[in-house]
C-alpha cells in the first residue's frame, strides 16, 4: 500500500508578480508503506519545495497530494520533517526540546511516560550523556540527532530528511548515516531523504529518483537498488551493479543539466548614433560652417 502520492503537482513562487518563478512540474511520485526513497537534485532545484510539499508546509499549484487516503492541506505530526539546520529550540536543553514535542503530539499521556518516550529516543541517537546540554554547546553532528530524535520521538509514519547531513563533517556523516539506516531497519517507518550525494543515496535508500535541473524541475526515473542492505560504502566502489547504478543517476542528472541550459541568442539594436571625436577640442568650433573638412579640423585640434 501506498504511504504517500503525488500526482501532476505544479509549484511555482511569486504568482501574480512579474517575477513568476516556476519550480517545479509535472511532479509524479508515490512511496510504499516502509520503503525508504531518496531524491536527488542540484541545489536550487526545488527539493526543499518538494519536501514541504509532502510535508503539508505548502500547498501545490495544481494536481494533488494523497496521504493514505486524504489530500494533504496542512502539517501533521505524521509527517515530520527534519531540515538541514536543526531548527532547534535554543533555549531549551536536548531533552527538553525533544519533550516539548512529545508533550505537544501525545497530549494525552501523562508525565512518565512521556519522560520515558523523552529518554527512548535519546538513548536512541546516543546522547544520554549530552541530554543537560543546549545547541550551542554541542556539535553539528550531536544538533542532528537531536533533531531526529525529536522528530522520532512524534512517532511519523513519513520522516522526511531535508538533507539532514549535508552541514556535517565526512566521518559524522557517515556515522549518522549508518544510524539512520540502523534507526529505520528497526522501526520500518517510511522515508523520503533528500541528498545531493548519489553514493549517500545509494548506501541508504532502496529507490533513488534524480529531480532534473530547475526551473520547472521534475523527477526523473526510479532508480530500484537491489544492492544487499549489509552493504558498506567502503565495499560499494569495486561492485558492478552499485557501479552502473551510480553511473546511470549521474548520467541522467548530466544530461538533463545540459537540457535544461538555453542558448540565449539576442539580437542588438544599436542606435543610429555617431560617436562624438572627443579628441577634437574646442577649436572645432572655428571651422564650424564647414562640415567638409573635419579631418583637416582633427588635424589641427591635435597638433
Ligand atoms: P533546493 O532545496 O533544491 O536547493 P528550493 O526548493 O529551496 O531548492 O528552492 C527552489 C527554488 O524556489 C529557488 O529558486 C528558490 O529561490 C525558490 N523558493 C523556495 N522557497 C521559496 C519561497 N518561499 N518563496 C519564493 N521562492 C522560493
Ligand atoms: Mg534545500
Amino acid at each position: 500500500m501506498n504511504c504517500i502520492t503525488v500526482e501532476s503537482v505544479y509549484k511555482s513562487f511569486g504568482e501574480g508578480t512579474t517575477e513568476v518563478n516556476d519550480v517545479l512540474k509535472d511532479i509524479n511520485f508515490h512511496l510504499a508503506e516502509g520503503e525508504f526513497v531518496a531524491i536527488v537534485g542540484y541545489s536550487g532545484s526545488g527539493k526543499s519545495t518538494f519536501m514541504a510539499l509532502l510535508a503539508g508546509l505548502l500547498l501545490p499549484d495544481t494536481g494533488k497530494i494523497v496521504y493514505k487516503g486524504q489530500p494533504v492541506v496542512e502539517p501533521s505530526p505524521k509527517r515530520v520533517l527534519v531540515f538541514q539546520n536543526y531548527s532547534l529550540l535554543p533555549w531549551l536543553n536536548v531533552y527538553q526540546n525533544i519533550e516539548l514535542a512529545v508533550a505537544e503530539v501525545f497530549p494525552d499521556r501523562s508525565k512518565s511516560e512521556v519522560h520515558e518516550q523523552v529518554e527512548k529516543y535519546i538513548k536512541m541517537v546516543n546522547l544520554y550523556p549530552a541530554r543537560h546540554k543546549k545547541p550551542n554547546e554541542l556539535s553539528g553532528g550531536m544538533r542532528q540527532r537531536v533533531s531526529l530524535a525529536r522528530a522520532l520521538s512524534m512517532e511519523p509514519d513519513l520522516l522526511l530528511l531535508d538533507e539532514p547531513l549535508s552541514a556535517l563533517d565526512a566521518l559524522t556523516r557517515s556515522n549518522l548515516q549508518q544510524e539512520i539506516i540502523n534507526i529505520w531497519e528497526k522501526q520500518k517507518r517510511s522515508v523520503v531523504m533528500i541528498t545531493n550525494d548519489v553514493d549517500e543515496a545509494i548506501l541508504m535508500a532502496d529507490r533513488i529518483i534524480p529531480l532534473s535541473c530547475g526551473p520547472r524541475a521534475t523527477l526523473g526515473p526510479g532508480y530500484v537498488n537491489n544492492l544487499d542492505r549489509r552493504r558498506r560504502i567502503s565495499n560499494l566502489s569495486k561492485n558492478p551493479t552499485y557501479q552502473s547504478l551510480r553511473r546511470n543517476i549521474v548520467d541522467y542528472l548530466i544530461d538533463t543539466k545540459k537540457s535544461n541550459t538555453t542558448v540565449l541568442e539576442k539580437t542588438l539594436v544599436l542606435p543610429e548614433v555617431e560617436p562624438e571625436d572627443i579628441s577634437v577640442r574646442t577649436s572645432f568650433t572655428l571651422f564650424g560652417k564647414h562640415p567638409q573638412r573635419k579631418s583637416e579640423e582633427r588635424k589641427i585640434s591635435v597638433k
